[in-house]
């Protein structure tokens, strides 16, 4: 009998193939959250933010966590970016624990977080000049992000001169630049009116594929949730923890005219409920 380890990604346990005993090598999820909670002590008492919460994010998956506002969303993104410690439970990435923010981890708040300074090009080659890379591959990398995010032309303009949605472009060219191994994203578009929104939805997607990075993305908005993602993590009501996963088999590469699909609409409707549920919690 021949044992042979096969090197495709298998979800699956052992498999009897004839005379063969095919072993199934074992996948690392890039993201583990093992048991998270987490609980904030104020002069008022205790906050159970996060109820001892678990799940996987596949490499190169886009998740979506949608949830009430209040649920711990945001808390749980800022454990994964190691800007807030949990109180039981562990991250990992690539299988190793994480303890304290790195730049493994790109983020892109909500909050413009551009340094005023510097013009778009300085913006988005910021970490790689710390990095020690060269003049060249910088120039080479801020030519095919600025490319990427659709703001060719825009490269010696400072953050000021930007709108809103240019500003976030910008953000998001400069978390990949860095090449982290995976993109944290709180609410990224909250702030833009609604058809910027949408060209921004778009916007991401296409940096994603083109990255081919794994994001995990906080949104409480069902659209957004269902257009980008792979998979929506429902969040109870706070103390938040997952109430749901819905993988979303929708065609890609997605475009704008998806949201008035059928498809689409069914998965709006089971997310709305959803989340209706959890609202209502929140407000009794
Ligand atoms: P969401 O992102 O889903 O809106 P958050 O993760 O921001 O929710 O917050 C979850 C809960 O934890 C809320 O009740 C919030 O008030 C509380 N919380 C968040 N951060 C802190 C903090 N630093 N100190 C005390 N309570 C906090």
């Amino acid at each position: 009998m021949v044992f042979k380890m096969v090197s495709q990604k298998l979800d699956t346990n052992t498999v009897l193939n004839n005379k063969e005993i095919v072993i199934p090598k074992i996948i690392t999820p890039k993201l583990e959250i093992k048991d998270v909670g987490k609980i904030f002590k104020t002069k008022s008492g205790e906050t159970v933010a996060l109820e001892k919460t678990s799940f996987t994010v596949k490499d190169g998956e886009f998740v979506t966590i949608l949830g009430p506002s209040g649920c711990g969303k945001s808390t749980i993104l800022r454990i994964v970016a190691g800007l807030e410690e949990s109180n039981s439970g562990k991250v990992l990435l690539d299988g190793q624990e994480i303890n304290g923010p790195g730049p493994d981890r790109g983020m892109v708040f909500q909050s413009y977080t551009l340094f005023p300074w510097l013009n778009v090009k300085d913006n988005i080659t910021f970490g790689l000049k710390l990095k020690g890379v060269n003049q060249k591959e910088r120039d080479d990398l801020a030519r095919h992000y600025l490319q990427l995010i659709g703001l060719e032309g825009f490269e010696k303009h400072y953050p000021i001169q930007l709108s809103g949605g240019m500003k976030q472009r910008v953000a998001i060219a400069r978390a990949l630049a860095n090449d982290p191994k995976i993109l944290l994203m709180d609410e990224p578009f909250g702030a833009l009116d609604a058809q910027t929104r949408t060209i921004m939805q778009e916007v991401l997607l296409k940096a994603w594929e083109d990255s081919k990075k794994t994001i995990l993305f906080i949104t409480h908005d069902v659209d957004e949730s269902i257009f980008l993602a792979d998979s929506v993590y429902v969040m109870t009501a706070r103390p938040g923890r997952l109430k749901k996963k819905i993988p979303i088999t929708l065609d890609r590469p997605r475009e704008y005219s998806m949201k008035s699909t059928v498809e689409f609409g069914n998965y709006k409707e089971e997310l709305l409920s959803l989340i209706r549920e959890e609202s209502l919690k929140s407000i009794k």
